[in-house]
């Protein structure tokens, strides 16, 4: 397989009716055929929301929607049996499916106890601002419904490295817990907040090693049981990178698999801190892209005035674009969300040809971008918004011009601030491949791109369908490419 897309099958606003893993098995065959190749689920456990909860807030692993926890059997996206028969729908289709693993925290805890705790600096976590005192605290998770079956780890406040509630004086602050595993947070790579272990819930604790023990167990029991690809790994930024490099070649050595992966390292404006990541996995797993998103939005916001020359600068795919997985948006950056960072309607057609017809990347597009959507949700002041993101005309289009067109050399024309385009001369291994991309954020213009003399006298079109006109390569292999203002125009052998 070539030219490899994956797709982010759902948003942060996907109604939470149950129905997530039925709709995808529905739709596996249709994805496949219009160029989709893998496919990144949602997280399958259930999260201390339940019913209601996007499982980015991490209960009980082995939960699929199974068992009568957290207020219902179900997951949001459906039951185990319902995930289960959407990966092997899935892969049928032939589709690759990437399971979405949260190990950072766990939330939901059935006990409290008492522990021994230094509250610190919410701005910065490695100052103490409190003696070492007791808290109650939710920390023991006992799973009572599931009761023992597939594993019987009970897990506790030795587990655990942080907390942000003490239920006996009512109070939310970051705690330090002091167990035996150390009274400091773990090494992560981030310095930002002084030390960025805790985010959220019940911090887990890897330097504990019935931990590492438990969850190399459970991903085991998980792969057994649902049988996907690869993983997308969460907030791996406020983790010891040295968990997943063990955890990863135990499950790669387990099942002789390569379980493609990709981690969640956001850090927009931070390259370098990406890079030493990569560093610390040593190549085990690829990024997302989160300054090349940045970059995008910013475009999209700044119009004429952004410099489309610089759009790859600082970026994860001009580094190593071996490693970087490109996007347009995710669940987190859409309109409304937490890290809310929306790449402008008008711009989305453009963003989507630099991730799907460059050479360098793996493009991820995102749920909405397909299907649309339409939600409310309160914005940073509290006021109510309603949002609604149309699917992107463009978007089937494009995937067949990656699948079809965008092979070969490639030849850039970044000389304009206000127009970039390259060619990609097609090759043998991809007969009618090739194709010329020309996009504005200023005026309508056109420019002369080379397509290589095997080209001459063929007759070009825009396969985006925004040009009636046709362009003819001249017998030096070249063309003058147009394109409207604020727009882009994929030109492409007429027919093919
Ligand atoms: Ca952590």
């Amino acid at each position: 397989m070539e030219n490899l897309t994956m797709l982010q099958f759902f948003e942060w606003y996907y109604p939470a009716d149950g129905s997530l893993w039925r709709f995808f098995a529905s739709e596996a065959r249709r994805l496949k055929d219009i160029g989709i190749d893998t496919v990144w689920l949602p997280p399958a456990h259930k999260g201390m929301g339940g019913e209601q909860a996007s499982g980015y807030d991490s209960y009980d692993l082995y939960d699929l929607g199974e068992f009568d926890q957290r207020g219902g059997v179900r997951t949001k996206y459906g039951t185990k049996q319902e995930y289960i028969d959407a990966v092997q729908t899935g892969k049928q289709a032939g589709l690759k499916i990437y399971a979405d693993i949260v190990l950072n925290h766990m939330g939901g805890a059935e006990e409290r106890e008492e522990i021994t705790v230094r509250k610190v600096n919410p701005e910065n976590r490695t100052e103490f601002i409190s003696e070492p005192y007791q808290i109650e605290a939710f920390t023991k998770f006992t799973f009572p419904a599931r009761a023992g079956k597939y594993s019987d780890f009970i897990w506790d406040h030795n587990c655990f490295a942080g907390v942000d509630y003490d239920a006996r004086k009512q109070e939310t602050a970051i705690y330090k817990i002091q167990n035996e595993y150390g009274e400091d947070w773990q090494e992560v790579m981030s310095d930002e907040l002084g030390n960025y272990d805790y985010l959220m819930l019940s911090d887990i604790d890897f330097r504990n090693p019935q931990v590492r023990e438990e969850l190399k167990r459970w991903g085991k029991w998980f792969y057994e049981t649902a049988g996907f690809d690869g993983f997308r790994l969460d907030a791996i930024k406020h983790m010891d990178p040295g968990f997943f490099n063990e955890w990863l070649d135990d499950m790669r050595a387990e099942f002789s698999s390569e379980f493609y992966t990709v981690g969640e390292y956001w850090a927009p404006g931070n390259l370098g801190a990406m890079l030493k990541y990569i560093e610390a996995t040593q190549e085990r797993m690829s990024l997302f892209d989160a300054p090349l998103q940045a970059n995008l939005h910013r475009a999209s916001i700044e119009g004429k005035d952004y410099d489309l020359r610089t759009i790859f600068d600082d970026t994860l795919v001009q580094a190593r674009p071996e490693l970087a997985v490109t996007l347009v948006e995710n669940h987190d950056t859409q309109p409304l969300q937490s890290l809310e960072q929306t790449v402008e309607p008008w711009f989305r057609p453009l963003a989507y040809a630099l991730i799907l017809l460059r050479a360098g990347g793996y493009p991820c597009v995102f749920y909405t971008d397909l299907y649309g959507s339409s939600y409310e949700d309160s914005d940073k002041e509290g006021q109510t918004q309603r949002v609604t993101m149309e699917k992107m005309r463009e978007l089937e289009a494009l995937l067949f011009l990656r699948k079809h067109h965008a092979y070969g050399v490639q030849v850039d024309y970044f000389d304009d601030p206000q127009c970039i385009g390259w060619t990609r001369q097609g090759d043998e291994a991809h007969p009618g491949s090739g194709c010329a991309v020309l996009m504005s954020n200023g005026l309508g213009t056109t420019k002369a791109m080379e397509m290589g003399k095997s080209f001459a006298g063929i007759v070009f079109t825009d396969h985006l369908g925004k040009i009636d006109e046709q362009v003819i390569i001249n017998e030096d292999g070249w063309g003058e490419f147009k394109v409207y203002a604020g727009s882009v125009s994929v030109w492409a052998p007429a027919g093919q």
